[in-house]
């Protein structure tokens, strides 16, 4: 049994409804890979936890120090930091057709091994600490994870053109990648409305058994119009006709999304939620972002994500959070909504729920998982702090993070990984990266006409 301590720090307390709050002086403790009291400091002892003759495995000091849930990355593909900054000022045609998918052609079980080994240590140390991956070979994304200690739902991705088979292999590997190990989810990963037929879509909910099917989906207002024009229907009517919100589906951007939309979403608010990545809406020029107003007054739980680093260029969800607020209230041309509370939930409990995580993670409280992120706020650019929900809107940095612990086990100490040596990490990505970029071979993996 492994018990950890964290010892007088401030914790941030994340109600279902109402203002967000911060407590200080708390003590967190923590027993296996759950919290099993949150207590003021000084206190008595909680029943079963340290304080008592057991020994401790391991006391934090968090003066100063401020716990957040870990957070969740809740769209991602993690092996695209490989591409990081190689398919710049692009429109999304482009994207797609001229870089990432000539690109993907690259992509072997080795690349993307190293390219996931590089996603777990970023985002570790910057506190997130599950990722919801949409990618392929994601058995080595498993490993990386596996051995990097992060939690991780991973959705084996395929496409129509890859034919049978390897459609096939993408489902027996969500089968696989379930057993594997306590910290790894499986999901069904079809790419996208535009790159799955109706009929394969059928086929993936039918296998669904009660997995989720994760998937990009009415990305755009561009693509809801193709859709409407060719099929008569739009791609969130699509997911419905097939099966694909029956069984459950976590919708990656989903900016298209119309309020003819919204009903047939709510009939399956229960089971379906929103992943939310705006950084990417605006570098790419989409449009419109993600009407997340809508879909929480039709009940959908909505997450933050960050894609993957190919667009995004990093999978710091902090960035990601501060932008859903901002662009949010720019949306709604309203500067009251998407409150510092609104913004915490979503990035909380929303994601949480994106994740498939609801009443596992999200939330520091006795029963979740122990997934704790240690910030610390007194560098200059969060000084001096008013109000402590707003560093972490608005002012803190994935840098700011100090420690941190998934399933109870300490992973970051004092910005250091405890499980990955990062200097070779950083040196297999460097030796790797121009082997993914490489264009000469020609070719495509897809090709985007939606
Ligand atoms: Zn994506």
């Amino acid at each position: 049994m492994s018990r950890v301590l964290i010892r007088n720090v401030s914790v941030l307390v994340v109600p279902e409804q109402g203002e967000c709050r911060v407590d200080e002086a708390q003590d967190i403790h923590v027993q296996d890979d759950r919290i099993v009291a949150i207590t003021p400091t000084g206190g008595l002892a909680a029943p079963g936890a340290p304080g008592t003759r057991e020994p401790l495995f391991e006391v934090i000091d968090g003066d100063g120090l401020l716990a957040v849930p870990g957070l969740v990355n809740s769209h991602t593909h993690s092996p695209m930091v490989m591409m990081r900054g190689a398919a710049e000022d692009l429109a999304i045609e482009d994207w797609f057709n001229r870089r990432i998918w000539p690109m993907e052609v690259n992509l072997t079980a080795e690349r993307v091994r190293v390219g996931a080994r590089l996603a777990c240590a970023e985002m570790l140390l910057g506190g997130v600490t599950t990722f919801v991956d949409h990618y392929f070979h994601a058995d080595q994304i498993a490993a990386a994870a596996i051995e990097s200690g992060i939690r991780a739902d991973l959705a084996p991705t395929f496409f129509s053109s890859a034919g049978q088979d390897a459609i096939d292999a993408a489902f027996e590997m969500t089968r696989d990648l379930s057993t594997r190990h306590p910290r790894i989810t499986a999901s069904l990963g079809p790419h996208a409305t535009y790159t799955v037929t109706d009929e394969d879509l059928r086929r993936t909910a039918d296998r669904a058994d009660g997995r989720r099917i994760h998937l990009h989906a009415a990305e755009t207002v561009d693509q809801t119009r193709a859709s409407v024009e060719k099929h008569g229907v739009t791609p969130i009517q699509v997911l419905e006709r097939t099966g694909v919100l029956e069984a459950g589906a976590l919708i990656a951007h989903g900016c298209g999304i119309r309020e003819e939309d919204l009903p047939i979403l709510q009939r399956y608010a229960d089971r379906t939620t929103v992943a939310s990545c705006p950084k990417v809406y605006l570098k790419l020029a989409m449009g419109e972002v993600t009407p997340i107003k809508g879909l929480r007054s039709a009940g959908v739980d909505v997450g933050v994500g960050t894609d993957g680093a190919a667009v995004h260029n990093t999978l710091d969800v902090w960035e990601a959070i501060r932008m859903v607020a901002l662009t949010q209230k720019q949306r709604e041309h309203d500067a009251e909504w998407m409150t510092l509370s609104d913004t915490l939930r979503l990035a909380t409990r929303g994601s949480a729920a994106a994740a498939g995580l609801t009443d596992q993670i999200g939330v520091l409280e006795p029963g979740r998982q122990a997934d704790i992120a240690l910030v610390d706020l007194s560098a200059p650019h969060n000084q001096p702090i008013h109000d402590p929900r707003a560093a972490l809107v608005y002012s803190v940095r994935a840098s700011d993070v100090v420690t941190v612990l998934v399933a109870g086990q300490v992973v970051v100490r004092d910005r250091q990984l405890t499980t990955m040596d990062l200097t070779e990490v950083l040196a297999e990505a460097k030796d790797l990266a121009h082997t993914l970029v490489d264009l000469s071979q020609g070719g495509a993996v897809q090709h985007y006409a939606p």
